[in-house]
């Protein structure tokens, strides 16, 4: 995939966001304060109006992600902004210069996406957080490697959801849902299901227009 059709992938990930609005609310009402759904919608609504941009015109598929991250992380606010936003721009660092979005890149751009993450805030998997997304799905990339970049995408949204399913039996040891202790378990992190969403539509997109 190259990097016009990575903004494409992101494009059509970011309205399918945009949608899942009403959903994200819903979850973080029931353990945080409410705000991941618009939060998200932001952040995406912004990444939108970036891509659509005709003056954004990034030289690689680093470049790309990098500015992408920018975007969410100036737009988004709240933890998820910061968290999101280094995602998207660690794993875009990792890949400076390339010009091709592969099941290989794919596999870097989560491991040092999720190192990044834990670096920044702290969380590890089990404590309730979309690192339990990310992380699940990081270990499959590195083991997706031969694969080509829709099979990978595929796996890697399936061990996402696994992983944000999992945290319904967690309780939080970061962000708000940390307040409620035991009164957490029984719902699904917010962050974790955004995670999760985000690599099921990237997943859609490489499967129906690359293959
Ligand atoms: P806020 O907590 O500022 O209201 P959001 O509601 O937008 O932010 O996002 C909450 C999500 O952010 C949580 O569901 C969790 O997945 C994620 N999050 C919070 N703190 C951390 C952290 N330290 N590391 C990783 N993710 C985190
Ligand atoms: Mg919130």
């Amino acid at each position: 995939m190259n990097t016009s059709q990575l903004k494409q992938m992101m494009l059509s990930t970011a309205h399918q966001m945009i949608a899942c609005e009403p959903m994200l609310t819903e979850l973080d009402q029931a353990i945080g304060d409410g705000d991941h759904g618009i939060g998200m919608k932001r952040g995406f609504s912004a990444l939108v109006k970036l891509i659509n941009d005709q003056t954004f015109q990034p030289l690689n598929v680093g470049e790309c992600w990098i500015q992408m991250g920018t975007t969410l992380m100036m737009s988004m606010g709240g933890a998820s902004g910061a968290v999101f936003g280094t995602l998207f721009r660690a794993g875009g660092k990792s890949l400076a210069g390339e010009t091709e979005f592969s099941s290989v890149s794919l596999a870097r751009w989560l491991n040092q996406g999720w190192l990044a993450v834990h670096a920044r805030g702290g969380a590890k998997p089990g404590d309730k957080t979309m690192v339990d997304a990310l992380a699940a799905a990081a270990g499959v990339a590195n083991s997706a490697q031969s694969l080509s970049l829709s099979e990978a995408l595929t796996r890697c949204a399936e061990a996402a959801d696994q992983g944000a399913e999992r945290t319904k039996m967690m309780v939080a040891s970061f962000g708000r849902a940390k307040n409620l202790g035991d009164r957490a378990i029984g719902h699904c992190d917010p962050g974790a299901v955004s995670m999760a969403l985000i690599l099921r539509f990237m997943a859609q997109y490489a499967e129906n227009e690359v293959g």
